[in-house]
């Protein structure tokens, strides 16, 4: 089956990141997501030699339309705690370089949360944080929308438009659009009419051509729930309609779609929901 080259999911690198490659090639996903180590923890074993080289000759095979990275969980680049804030400044370092050692393009992470400070505080430290890493030539950083739970930031357009506009390095910066996190926090996309406002809110706060990949997810939860809970596209509260827009919107028929739904080891649910996917494609696009 060949699907859609923008299709893909979340992959597990725990053979190795270049194992993740061998993962979606076999699945038939010519994009996907990784971590660049654990995710739950602050540091990593330093990357092998062998693995870097298989990873870098099997990214450049023809087979992969795009490849990103998503941080881990633990770093919060706007916590106003100065040991959290230095450990989250090494670990999204660390993940940077990573990202560069295996020639990665894309780098997703969430703003962060304020903890309490305020969200203006908040915006202000990510864009310091931001400002204190050196960010590899090649790599962007994408800020991911966010739902909005607790103290968290980036579930405004506007959160992600400042934090674009203050960094020193406007050019290494764009956006995930998730529209499970974005449904959550208010951005209804379920209808036609809808789904034509948020993103025409979207060109005009931050630009279109700046998102540069979505997670596809749809929400176990209702619009504005501010709750962040995937369910797979098509069968949670924004629905089939949504996705069928969504895919066959033309401004991204080249940006990459990527799962972040429950799957067993042998992901036969993100085989599921590609399939599912690539359904909803007007007969016309090859
Ligand atoms: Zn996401």
């Amino acid at each position: 089956m060949d699907y859609d080259k923008r299709f893909g999911s979340h992959i597990s690198i725990k053979n190795g990141l270049s194992s993740a490659l061998e993962t979606a090639e076999k699945l038939g996903f010519h994009s996907l997501q990784l971590f660049t180590k654990n995710a739950t923890r602050w540091t990593g074993k330093d990357p092998e030699k062998k693995d870097i080289d298989r990873f870098i000759t099997l990214a450049s095979n023809g087979f992969f339309h795009i490849i990103l990275a998503h941080a881990s969980y633990l770093i919060n680049p706007a916590s106003a705690n100065k040991d959290i804030l230095e450990k989250s400044l090494n670990s999204l370092q660390d993940e940077l370089n990573r990202c560069s050692i295996y020639h990665i393009p894309f780098y997703v992470i969430h703003p962060g949360s304020h903890m309490g400070e305020g969200e203006e505080k908040g915006l202000e430290k990510v864009v310091e944080t931001f400002n204190n890493v050196r960010i590899p030539q090649d790599l962007t950083i994408l800020l991911e929308t966010t739902a909005g739970q607790g103290t968290n930031l980036g579930y405004r357009f506007e959160h992600l438009a400042f934090i674009i506009k203050n960094v020193e390095k406007q050019e290494h910066f764009a956006v995930c659009y998730d529209t499970c996190h974005t449904f959550a926090a208010g951005y209804d996309i379920s209808n036609k009419s809808d789904f034509e406002k948020v993103f025409s809110n979207f060109d005009k706060i931050i630009g279109l051509s700046m998102i540069k990949a979505f997670h596809i997810n749809d929400s176990k939860y209702p619009l504005n729930s501010k709750k962040d809970r995937h369910e797979n596209p098509g069968k949670g509260y924004i629905g089939k309609d949504a996705f069928k827009l969504l895919v066959n919107f033309q401004p991204f028929s080249e940006t990459p779609m990527l799962l972040e739904t429950e799957k067993s080891e042998d992901y036969h649910e993100d085989i599921e929901n590609i399939k599912f996917l690539q359904s909803l494609l007007k007969k016309n696009k090859k």
